[in-house]
């Protein structure tokens, strides 16, 4: 059997890092067993569905390099296919239609609530043999309720949770349609889960609710349900107007940023799949490693039961990590993108900038501001000038100037000019290098400096030196 999972967000808000960690397990889970991932979008809620909301999805996906093989669907586009099944299940006699208005329904709940019993619907529409039903009143278009199995339990096993049995006795009988005849959420999953033929479902858990009632929609229509897994959320620190710290569940309110941000950022997609992979999900104490590797390894035996936290802080560990050990040529195509957005233009001297200077950086953003001193007019901080260009290493530096006037230029010959200046003024390396590089790239925080030097354009150097 071909293993097919799919993704099914609800284009309500943007995406953020938290909801696209149940993109990534499927993806990966697909990859990882030769099957196939869906994606699916759950637009029903027109109201708070937005097209930028799916945009988001769609790119974010994309540059996580998670690929959907077939899609999106769009639940909206689908609601002919609903109806359809409906029909088939009213003509079961697996549904009944129900005119309970919402005032009878409230004074049901109260009175459920005064008595303390959990509240539900009462059944009073649902037909049984032997049972007369109330005299259907005029003019009301009714709801259609699924008439869940009376007695017994939903039983299933967990990938994340384990066994959970939920008894029939808890679980009402079901609005899959309502009033105007359009369905309602829970039946339009089961629907397409059924029609795509999914075989494993890895969603949030909190979902969990809704499981055994979509099961028990499953198997009225004659299917089993697929495997579920259900992922605890992604927690997140936030901090309220008083200074407290907070720890909740991951949204918008709690300040997260829609997954595309992370790309305007400078984050790596292989940084940002590595991180959230790990985030409810290990392989010993694997903490750096491919998408190549993450994909070998993945298996839903090692999802975390407890919910993780996201740390923003590690994420970017990660992502220095993963910029460390890229190869300079595509940094630098990032980096490059990165400088475009500022309006610099880079040239073939930026792959070699990268691999100077992409030990010291988390970010293709932070690599790009160091990247552009190479290109721009640079203005150097004026308490470095003030600490490191004094009067005394003034000749100095207009020694330097002079030798390097005439060099050829590349790092060797820069390395004997420094040379030649130290041995001539008895000057010791630091007291030249920290007010050269300040004068050159603005700050004396630079990597060896006959290196950044060799990689500067030779008549900007001058010229910097000796406006000193
Ligand atoms: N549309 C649901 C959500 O965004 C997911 C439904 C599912 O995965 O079954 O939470």
């Amino acid at each position: 059997m071909t293993t097919r999972t799919r993704f099914a967000p609800s284009p309500t808000g943007f995406i953020h890092l938290g909801n696209i960690r149940s993109a990534l397990y499927p993806w990966a889970f697909a990859r990882a067993t030769g099957g196939k991932f869906i994606l699916r979008i759950e637009d029903t809620d027109v109201e708070r569905s937005s097209q930028e909301a799916v945009d988001v999805i769609i790119e974010g996906m994309a540059w996580l390099g998670l690929g959907h093989d077939e899609g999106p669907f769009y639940q909206m586009q689908r609601m002919e296919r609903y109806k359809e099944v409906l029909a088939e299940m009213k003509a079961a006699g697996l549904v009944y239609p129900c005119y309970m208005s919402m005032a009878e329904l409230d004074a049901l709940r109260e009175r459920q609530m005064a008595a303390k019993e959990k509240p539900r619907y009462d059944g009073t529409w649902r037909p049984e043999p032997g049972k007369t039903l109330p005299v259907v009143p005029q003019g009301v278009q009714p709801v259609l309720r699924f008439k869940n199995p009376i007695g017994g339990s939903v039983v299933w096993e967990d990938k994340v949770k384990g066994r959970i049995e939920i008894s029939n006795d808890e679980l009402d009988d079901l609005v899959i349609a309502r009033p105007d005849g359009t369905p309602t959420y829970n039946f339009c999953v089961v629907v397409d889960d059924i029609d795509m033929t999914i075989t494993h479902v890895i969603r949030g858990d909190d979902h969990v609710n809704n499981t055994p009632r979509q099961i028990n929609i499953f198997r009225a229509l004659g299917k089993e349900p697929p495997v579920y897994a259900h992922l605890p959320t992604v927690l997140t620190e936030t901090v309220d107007e008083k200074g407290e710290k907070h720890v909740g569940k991951m949204s918008k309110r709690s300040g997260a940023k829609p997954v595309t941000q992370f790309r305007d950022e400078g984050f790596l997609p292989e940084a940002v799949v590595n991180y959230l992979a790990r985030l409810g999900w290990s392989h010993g104490d694997a903490e750096i490693f491919s998408r190549q590797q993450f994909i070998e390894w993945f298996n839903l035996d090692h999802l975390g039961k407890s919910a993780a936290q996201y740390d923003e802080a590690k994420l970017r560990w990660v992502n220095a990590q993963h910029l460390k050990a890229m190869a300079d040529e595509p940094l630098a195509q990032l980096v490059a993108q990165q400088m475009r957005k500022r309006g610099v233009a880079a040239d073939d001297r930026l792959p070699a900038i990268c691999a100077l200077f992409k030990d010291r950086c988390d970010t293709t953003v932070a690599l790009a501001e160091w990247a552009a001193k190479f290109y721009t007019p640079v203005v150097p901080n004026p308490d470095e000038v003030a600490k490191h260009v004094v009067e005394g290493v003034r000749p100095a530096v207009s020694m330097l100037a002079r030798m390097l006037e005439g060099c050829p230029w590349e790092k060797g010959a820069i390395t004997e000019a420094i040379k030649e200046v130290l041995r001539a003024t008895g000057m010791k390396m630091p007291q030249l290098a920290m007010p050269v590089r300040v004068l050159v790239m603005g700050t004396a925080q630079t990597p060896s400096l006959d290196a950044v030097l060799a990689l500067c354009d030779r008549d900007t150097v001058v010229e910097r030196l000796k406006a000193a």
